[in-house]
């Protein structure tokens, strides 16, 4: 598996316990404040489960080279650090939500995946209940049809 570095939002969302193992750096364990996340954060820090790393000042000169191209001014030290720490641990997967710093990754070629720590309307499927037998659809279970008495099916309501 690949190594997964978290960035600050990753932490805050509690994210470390969904994996056995995750890595960050110095500048993003300073960004999380929130006193319920820095409990859990200590938590994780002290069990072994978070990797700290203070990035070589090369790999941060390489970080900000690329935030050069991309011509964002908006990306913080502690993002630039995420940054220069995927660059110095390929094979990773960074977890980030930020636009900024998704756009840098795509340029390093490094993978990169949305955390959507609050969960998008879109993901939440909806389903219906559909008869096998007339096509009568319901919105909720029911036993059966009541029109044709056959089996009534639960469906996605997409696709
Ligand atoms: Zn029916």
């Amino acid at each position: 598996m690949d190594k997964i570095i978290m960035d600050t939002a990753g932490f805050l969302a509690g994210l470390e316990n969904a994996f056995p193992k995750v890595y960050t750096t110095e500048e993003v364990i300073q960004e999380v404040k929130d006193s319920f996340s820095r409990q859990n954060l200590n938590m994780a820090l002290s069990s072994g489960k978070i990797s700290v790393f203070k990035p070589k000042q090369s790999s941060m000169q390489e970080a900000m080279e690329y935030v050069r191209q991309v011509r964002d001014s908006t990306l913080s030290k502690a993002d630039i650090s995420v940054l220069a720490l995927a660059l110095e641990l390929r094979p990773c997967l960074v977890l980030t939500d930020d636009f900024s710093l998704q756009n840098v990754l795509r340029l390093m070629g490094i993978e990169y995946k949305s955390v959507k720590v609050k969960g998008s309307v879109n993901d939440v499927k909806e389903f219906q209940y559909i008869c096998e037998g007339c096509g009568k659809i319901y919105k909720h279970k029911v036993p059966e049809c009541e029109i044709c008495g056959s089996t009534v099916v639960k469906r996605s309501k997409k696709g």
